[in-house]
């Protein structure tokens, strides 16, 4: 089934309603500087580096390629047939919401530990949000043992349980998840640029708005 949202998607939402909308409708429009594009290879390099670390693991992303509709099924293929399992981009979908999971267990009793792999140093606000939709998502698909992320601190891999933390987020989400649909089923928002266009992530869409001459006056 296709999906609407994808973690990407939401977490857009969660910073403009209209990037979101033009992630959905224009996605061609968006424009990534040098400097991003570094910071998203330096993230692949360290997701790898763990994955390593699941010499068995077998990589979805391999078979499938870009066909993101199709991971959720071929996930719950591989969950009924094995035992256990390691998997590398496992798909759930939920509240056409579709996330692929960095690294899923499946352990013998039939739970999944999953691991969400960030490169920064600290653990942020922004990579809970990020996942708590994963957790969301997953935990109406599949019963989660555990919920880690794994970042770059002190050592060369931090692994922090958030599993009853996120649990907590999951009314919140419903109803952020709910109002992006609806923005989805109307046509741009008229937003106009501000602060907001920088955090917590640089928009890729401020040439695109900066041309809508609509800018949030600093005078009221
Ligand atoms: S540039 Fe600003 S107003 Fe335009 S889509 Fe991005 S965050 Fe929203």
């Amino acid at each position: 089934m296709p999906h609407l949202l994808s973690k990407s998607k939401y977490i857009r939402g969660l910073q403009c309603d209209r990037a979101l909308w033009l992630d959905v409708h224009e996605p061609r429009l968006a424009r990534y500087t040098a400097e991003q594009m570094r910071r998203f290879d330096r993230g692949r390099e360290f997701e790898y580096a763990f994955k390593d670390t699941f010499p068995d693991g077998i990589d979805l992303s391999a078979e499938l390629k870009r066909n993101v509709d199709a991971y959720p099924e071929l996930t719950t293929m591989y969950l009924e047939k094995e035992a256990e399992v390691d998997l590398f981009e496992a798909g759930f979908l939920y509240d056409d919401v579709l996330v692929l999971a960095d690294v899923v267990r499946k352990n013998a009793d039939g739970t999944l530990n999953i691991y969400e792999v960030k490169s920064g140093n600290v653990l942020s606000e922004t990579y809970k949000r990020d996942a708590a939709l994963q957790h969301y998502v997953i935990s109406h698909c599949r019963s989660i043992n555990k919920f880690c992320i794994v970042y770059n601190g002190e050592n060369r891999f931090d692994i922090i349980d958030l599993t009853e933390e996120l649990e907590e987020h999951h009314d919140e989400i419903a109803r952020n998840i709910a109002a992006m649909k609806e923005i989805l089923s109307h046509g741009e928002p008229d937003t106009p640029t501000g602060q907001h266009c920088l955090e917590p992530y640089a928009c890729p869409y401020q040439h695109y708005c900066a041309q809508g001459v609509r800018q949030m006056s600093l005078f009221g």
